[in-house]
């Protein structure tokens, strides 16, 4: 529950906002920064789960890369002052506008995810007079266990080079003269809690590896993605991501020899929990069926339960809060019925102007933000500067 002395803090301002715990997320950051670097491990951050400038100062701080899935992305990263040799760009759509910009900037790498494309980059890079660093993103068809729209290692999604591709892919790459293959990149899907995916991601990893060294083909890193989990259910009670026991999957399954680095790309599980979405009660309507709390906080601010029925754990942080609860579906402003953050959610009986919390919103939260229905720009408030 976030604090009552915090919470008197909110009375006075407008909401809905992101509230920003930045002890939070600097603890996140430390954890995952000794339980990688111990191992001699490089983090990317996934800039895609929020790219607040605030947050990717404290990341970029710590001594993270960046992971970005656009050309604005790598501008972004590049303005914040991370360095372009510790800046990889994904996506099964990269145009040539954005393959141009990241090949001017000289990023450490490009992670492809077709024939295609590699052909594509290479053709860019000879204009360019300059070679493209790539990695080459294999679909290791291992199921994340998590929900289907953010599952992407499974041979049904659209990403990945198909396994099948490859062994033209080697081929492929020896005739592309502009470009320098680093390493390998797989991505499972996100939000995964069940530490046995990364032990099969593992094996997987180690049969490419193989399978490209059988070939003649040197590999120098070993890009496993992101996706590592965090507890929606428990903000409180696990406010950190187990990063000692996620690093020692890789540490004891990978097999690597002294030269190959190791790289991961967590967006998630370094953000997520450092944010609630902070919004007011506007009506409670009392049905039949039914009983509404509507916010004025929707979907435009927090499209996660809209998109995919994600879970947010939902508090009432007002003072003199009824100890008497009731079950209500908490709804959003906006004109579509899946605007909605949770049906028959256990709260204290809540009344018009009551603060209510939206935990673990750090990620995937305001970075999906739209004007849709012309709502209000999202605004901030971060712990430190309360
Ligand atoms: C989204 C994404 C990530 C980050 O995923 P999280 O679940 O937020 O850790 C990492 N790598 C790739 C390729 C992605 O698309």
């Amino acid at each position: 529950m976030i604090d009552t002395a915090i919470a008197a803090k909110f009375a006075a301002k407008e909401t809905p906002f992101y509230y920003y715990d930045m002890a939070v997320l600097n603890k996140t950051l430390e954890a995952a920064h000794v339980a990688s670097h111990k191992r001699g491990f490089h983090v990317h951050y996934a800039l895609k789960a929020n790219f607040n400038d605030v947050l990717l100062k404290a990341i970029k701080q710590i001594g993270f890369g960046a992971d970005c899935v656009s050309g604005n992305e790598v501008k972004k990263a590049i303005e914040c002052g991370f360095a372009p040799q510790h800046i990889t760009f994904a996506g099964v759509g990269k145009s040539d506008k954005e393959i141009n910009y990241a090949l001017q900037q000289n990023i450490f790498a490009f992670n492809v995810e077709s024939i295609q494309e590699l052909e594509v980059i290479n053709e860019l890079a000879s204009k360019q007079g300059v070679k493209a660093n790539v990695a080459l993103r294999i679909n290791p068809n291992v199921d994340a266990h998590t929900h289907h729209y953010i599952t992407t290692g499974l041979d049904e999604n659209k990403f990945g080079i198909p396994n099948a591709d490859l062994e033209k892919c080697a081929a492929v790459l020896k005739k592309c003269e502009f470009i320098e293959l680093v390493g390998l990149h797989f991505h499972v899907g996100s939000q995964i809690t069940d530490m046995t995916v990364f032990k099969s991601l593992c094996v997987k990893v180690n049969e490419w590896k193989n399978w490209f060294e059988e070939r003649g083909t040197q590999i120098r890193v070993l890009n496993v993605g992101g996706g590592l989990g965090i507890d929606y259910k428990n903000p409180d009670g696990n406010p950190i991501p187990d990063f000692e026991a996620y690093f020692d999957i890789f540490d004891r399954f990978l097999e690597r020899k002294p030269h190959q680095e190791v790289h991961f790309e967590l967006g998630r599980a370094l953000v997520a929990q450092c944010g609630s979405l902070v919004s007011r009660v506007l009506y409670v309507k009392n049905g039949v069926k039914k009983n509404f709390l509507v916010l004025d906080a929707g979907m435009t601010e927090l499209m996660r339960p809209a998109l995919y029925q994600a879970y947010h754990k939902m508090e009432n942080i007002s003072d003199g809060t009824a100890a008497e609860a009731l079950n209500y579906d908490v709804v959003g402003p906006i004109c579509e019925s899946s605007d909605c953050f949770g049906k028959e959610v256990p709260l204290p009986i809540s009344k018009r102007g009551d603060l209510i919390a939206i935990r673990s919103a750090g990620a995937y939260g305001e970075v999906m933000a739209s004007r849709y229905n012309l709502r209000e720009e999202i605004r901030f408030v971060y712990s430190d500067q309360l």
